[in-house]
């Protein structure tokens, strides 16, 4: 069977945690991948290009586009990875605090979708996957800024999808549960055993799996504007 031609991978916040391990999954189906980062390169020579990035910067998302573009062609695939958290009850929350991570979480991943919509409708075909949260679709004490900006990923990729209509380019978004990352280990060990115990898989999920749910999506054309929970049933399917 001959081998698939390796597509060119863009994935925001690579440098470690979940958009490390989607950026080695593509890697190890033989793509080309670009991951971006904001404070440190990832560690060691893996095989992906890494380019310095802040999402909440046009000029910045345009760069690192161009230098994914010389290196490996036009990005037909883009996993807007990158977000922040800045938990706080509302009473406590400042408007920073609010908007600092609308900025990263939502409208970093509007930069990045645009910038990546005008190559893929010249390529005529593309994949997006944005990174949203069960915290979208639940809600969670302290997250009102994270959980509105993770909520307004779905109605982006599902207002995109129509947008985008017959043209092969999809968008879609997984909204991981608990996972181990540096984001997760400021939660208390009570926190934590809440979280899990209302997990029926009694565990997070890990980053891979997060992986295993891209790789899915980057590779199907007619699922659109879906959101895929990885968060051990938590929300049942919601
Ligand atoms: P990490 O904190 O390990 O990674 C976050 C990544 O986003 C880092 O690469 C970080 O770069 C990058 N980033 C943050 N702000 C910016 C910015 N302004 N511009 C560019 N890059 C930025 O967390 P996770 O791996 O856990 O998070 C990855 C995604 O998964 C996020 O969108 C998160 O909201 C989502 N998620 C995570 C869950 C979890 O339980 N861990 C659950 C649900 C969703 P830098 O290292 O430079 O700060």
């Amino acid at each position: 069977m001959a081998e698939a031609t390796p597509r060119s991978v863009l994935v925001t916040g690579g440098n470690k945690g979940i958009g490390l391990a989607i950026a080695r999954r593509f890697l190890a189906a033989g793509d080309l991948v670009t991951v971006t980062y904001r404070s440190e390169a990832p560690a060691g020579d893996e095989g992906f290009l890494s380019v310095r990035c802040d999402v909440t910067d046009a000029q910045e998302v345009d760069q690192a586009f161009k230098e994914a573009e010389a290196a490996h062609g036009p990005v037909t695939v883009l996993v807007a990875n990158a977000g922040t958290s800045q938990d706080r009850l509302l009473v406590r929350m400042s408007e920073a605090d609010f908007t600092s991570v609308i900025d990263t979480n939502l409208t970093g991943a509007f930069r990045v979708a645009r910038r990546a919509v005008r190559g893929m409708l010249r390529e005529r075909h593309g994949r997006i996957v944005l990174i949203s949260s069960t915290a979208a679709l639940h809600g969670h004490p302290g997250q009102t800024n994270y959980a509105a900006a993770k909520a307004g990923l779905v109605g982006f990729a599902r207002s995109l999808t129509q947008e985008l209509g017959p043209r092969d380019i999809t968008c879609n978004v997984v909204a991981p549960g608990l996972i181990e990352t540096d984001m997760t280990r400021a939660l208390t060990e009570e926190q934590r055993k809440e979280l899990l115990r209302q997990t029926p898989a009694g565990r997070p999920a890990h980053p891979e799996e997060v992986a295993d749910a891209v790789a899915f999506l980057a590779g199907a054309g007619s699922v659109r504007g879906a959101v895929i929970p990885v968060d051990g049933g938590a929300g049942l399917g919601h």
